[in-house]
């Protein structure tokens, strides 16, 4: 060792261990939907200090309001492409637009954040010892050949369409995880998220539950995209938060997928929610977009085993608590 490069400190969590201090915690978009109930769970333990950064880009500070000025809690703009010096013990790497309509506004930029931001952070864990966990997805299995998905599935993804920006770049965050932990040590977490919904989703992020709660209460017809046979998997984010927290907190690097397995087709989806929320509305068929996946369910037998954790919140259950978040923040009172 150079005199001017110190010995490295023992081992991983070695902040909270040397300073005998809190666990230091850096969620990067923190600020967007699952990111800002991540913050909520970690900042109920009180030996917890959060840090998130987060460029706004489709998360926002009113999904933090209730920690600004916290003394447990700092909100930092930035925006993961570009390096980023904080001293912490975990990562949990959001950063990335989720939905498509904002993935696709600029797709260079999706996939700069995926790679470059995956990147910088996986540097990041290396300078400071910490363990990190990626958030990637289940649209790393394309529009998949087999049914239900296990993450020994290799997938069938695009590599040239317009999804690609986000599938392909989540493919390749999830390779340069594995290339850090194998060539340099990093302990790494990756999670496979299926489709989640809930509280504090963008309401005109034009997701498929998004769209359909804020058509149901603004009386509008719900528009599914043909066919309408095709399948998702829908997972409350309560749920999504659980399970990412045990997968970090435990001692397997996944892939390990994290999603309800309970699957709908997009008709069924428009009918319950018509049922549920207003039975007035009418359902229209409407064209679909591009490469867009047919069925979608994942296995979670890994999760089961390894982590112990499997969903507790049904479909029918989650939509009312998305629901009345919807009403309060479209100014939409029940009748
Ligand atoms: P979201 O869009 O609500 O949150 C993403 C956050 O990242 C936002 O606050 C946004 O401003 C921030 N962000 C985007 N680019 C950034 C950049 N370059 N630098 C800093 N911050 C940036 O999305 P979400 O639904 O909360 O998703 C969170 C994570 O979970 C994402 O990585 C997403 O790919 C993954 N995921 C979500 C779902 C889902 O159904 N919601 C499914 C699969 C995977
Ligand atoms: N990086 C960062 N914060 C850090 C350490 C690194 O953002 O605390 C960035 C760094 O700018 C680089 C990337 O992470 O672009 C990868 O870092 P690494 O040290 O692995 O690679 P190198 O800098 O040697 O290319
Ligand atoms: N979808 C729909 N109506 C909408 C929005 C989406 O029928 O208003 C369908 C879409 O074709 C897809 C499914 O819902 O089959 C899920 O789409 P979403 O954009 O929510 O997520 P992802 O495609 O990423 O799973």
């Amino acid at each position: 060792q150079s005199p001017s490069k110190p010995p490295p400190l023992p081992s991983p969590l070695r902040f909270s261990k040397f300073f005998q201090s809190n666990m230091r915690i850096l969620v990067t978009g923190g600020a967007g939907f699952i990111g800002s109930h991540l913050v909520d769970k970690l900042m109920e333990n009180e030996k917890n200090e959060v840090i998130v950064v987060d460029n706004y880009f489709t998360g926002s500070k009113d999904n933090l309001r209730k920690w600004i000025g916290h003394p447990r809690f700092e909100l930092i703009r930035h925006d993961v492409t570009e390096p980023l010096l904080v001293e912490v013990d975990q990562i949990y790497h959001l950063a990335c637009p989720a939905s498509p309509i904002f993935y696709k506004y600029n797709p260079v930029k999706t996939i700069k954040t995926n790679v470059i931001g995956t990147l910088n952070m996986l540097g990041l864990a290396k300078r400071v010892g910490a363990r990190i966990l990626l958030t990637s997805t289940s649209e790393v299995y394309g529009d998949p050949l087999i049914h239900p998905q296990p993450e020994t599935y290799w997938g069938n993804v695009n590599p040239i369409g317009v999804r690609s920006c986000y599938d392909e770049g989540k493919r390749v965050a999830e390779t340069l995880m594995f290339d850090y932990h194998r060539q340099h040590g990093i302990e790494i977490r990756i999670a496979r998220i299926f489709n989640t919904y809930g509280p504090r989703m963008n309401i005109d992020d034009g997701r498929v539950v998004s769209n359909f709660i804020a058509q149901a209460l603004r009386g509008e017809a719900l528009t599914v995209q043909k066919p309408g046979t095709q399948t998702r998997s829908f997972c409350y984010v309560s749920d999504m938060v659980d399970g990412l927290i045990r997968l970090m907190e435990g001692e397997n690097t996944g892939p390990i997928n994290i999603g309800n397995p309970g699957e709908f087709t997009m008709l069924e989806l428009a009918e319950t929610v018509k049922e549920i929320i207003n039975p007035k509305v009418e359902i229209n068929m409407v064209e679909n977009t591009p490469d867009d996946p047919r069925q979608r369910k994942p296995d979670i037998t890994k999760a089961k085993e390894l982590l112990g954790w499997e969903p507790k919140v049904k479909l029918r259950d989650g939509l009312p608590l998305m629901e009345e978040d919807f009403r309060l923040r479209l100014g939409v009172s029940k009748t």
